[in-house]
């Protein structure tokens, strides 16, 4: 699959091709979803019966690439609550008539103006001007992978809400392409580091969730870590972080446990420099946020409340929501 994607979009670049619409027939959504996780940010995506596709067509509404779907009526196998387009019969599309209706009814999805499609590698770094990074990838190491909910669904959700609420007018780079479950956690941490390094003087926000030590449980706080070389830059944005959070009842983290404060060193509340991967000297302000205790009661109760968003067509984390809007107030003051 790998080498397929390689050499049709090598094709595409050199034939001078800007928009594409990935459109898979019969090829199921895995196809698809290995197309993004492999860094490809295409154009629009459509699939046709393809089976169940609600968790491509809810990572297309949070990545904003168009979405179209196409069923038939009796294909029960993929029987679903939205389809763009159904038509009569099972699985293939038999009749001139349904063919003729189809072709209208994507047209508009098709002509309708379209994003350039790109890689995450491919994108020139002038045109950047924020980094936003989700922490951990579907099976890495993970700091409450004994919890129901993932903390790297936690994260990409986070992104995606703070992209929406207040980045989508600046030029964004999101350093992961795919859902969690879908990538490969060291090519992925690999790729981010990568995009951090090459992209040194913009801006960048990794996101995380913490869990605390035993001890801690019913404490439910916040920390940002920058650079072990801090500079004045990462830790004035580190401070304007921790202030909003601590308004929404996550206040900074006053210390760690004495093993753990080896490899890191307070700065004030709430604020540390820490020695990680992701956290390598860079000229703009970079800050990694622990932006709650999950393992917290209340938080991970706050934290698993989820609601249908009729008009976005997309289940939605309000705490989420709330944390976004505290991390937007920051990077706007
Ligand atoms: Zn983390």
């Amino acid at each position: 699959m790998k080498e397929f994607f390689q050499a049709v979009f090598q094709f595409l670049r050199e034939n001078g091709v800007k928009t594409v619409a990935s459109w898979s027939v019969s090829a199921g959504v895995q196809m698809q979803k290995q197309l993004l996780r492999e860094g490809y940010r295409v154009s629009g995506i459509i699939d046709q019966v393809g089976g169940l596709s609600t968790s491509l067509k809810q990572y297309c509404i949070r990545q904003r690439i168009p979405f179209f779907s196409i069923r038939g009526i009796h294909d029960l196998d993929h029987a679903e609550d939205s389809v763009n387009f159904l038509y009569r019969g099972g699985h293939d599309i038999s009749t001139p008539e349904d063919f003729d209706a189809l072709f209208k009814k994507v047209a508009p999805f098709l002509t309708k103006k379209m994003k350039t499609w790109g890689t995450p590698e491919s994108r020139p770094l002038k045109d950047i001007d924020f980094i936003l990074d989700a922490g951990h990838t579907g099976s890495s190491l993970d700091a409450n992978a004994f919890r129901n909910i993932k903390e790297s669904d936690l994260t990409f959700e986070l992104a995606s809400l703070v992209n929406k609420e207040c980045l989508s007018k600046k030029k964004i780079l999101l350093t992961r392409s795919g859902q969690p479950s879908w990538e490969d956690p060291l090519e992925t941490l690999k790729r981010r580091q990568a995009i951090l390094t090459k992209a040194d003087r913009v801006r960048a926000l990794s996101l995380h969730f913490n869990a605390s030590p035993r001890i801690e449980r019913s404490k439910n706080l916040s920390s940002a870590f920058v650079p072990w070389e801090a500079n004045s830059q990462d830790i004035d944005f580190a401070r304007k972080l921790i202030r909003e959070l601590t308004a929404i009842n996550l206040p900074g983290k006053e210390s760690y446990p004495e093993f753990t404060e080896q490899i890191i060193n307070k700065l004030e509340p709430g604020i540390f420099s820490r020695k990680l991967a992701l956290l390598k000297k860079r000229s703009a302000a970079t800050v990694l946020l622990e932006s709650a205790y999950y393992d917290d009661e209340q938080e991970y109760s706050r934290l698993s409340n989820r609601q249908w968003m009729v008009e976005e067509g997309l289940w939605q984390r309000p705490r989420l929501k709330q944390i976004a809007t505290a991390i937007c107030s920051a990077l706007k003051n």
